[in-house]
């Protein structure tokens, strides 16, 4: 069970409140699958490939 939402534009993982901090969309889903966690998008390979320029929590996959 997921109570974080996860950004629907970014896929950002947010804990509270109804902005998302990364791109400032507002729209969320709970349904969400996996995530990586990235503290240093400048060097991680991941991070780049899913276009993340910052530090926090993303979902991989969307559900809904
Ligand atoms: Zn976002």
């Amino acid at each position: 069970m997921n109570r974080e939402k996860a950004c629907r534009t970014c896929r950002f993982i947010v804990e509270e409140g109804d902005k998302c901090p990364n791109c400032e969309g507002e729209t969320f889903t709970t349904f969400w699958r996996g995530y990586v966690v990235i503290t240093d998008p400048d060097n991680s390979e991941i991070a780049q490939k899913m276009e993340i320029t910052r530090k926090g929590k993303f979902a991989l996959r969307l559900s809904r």
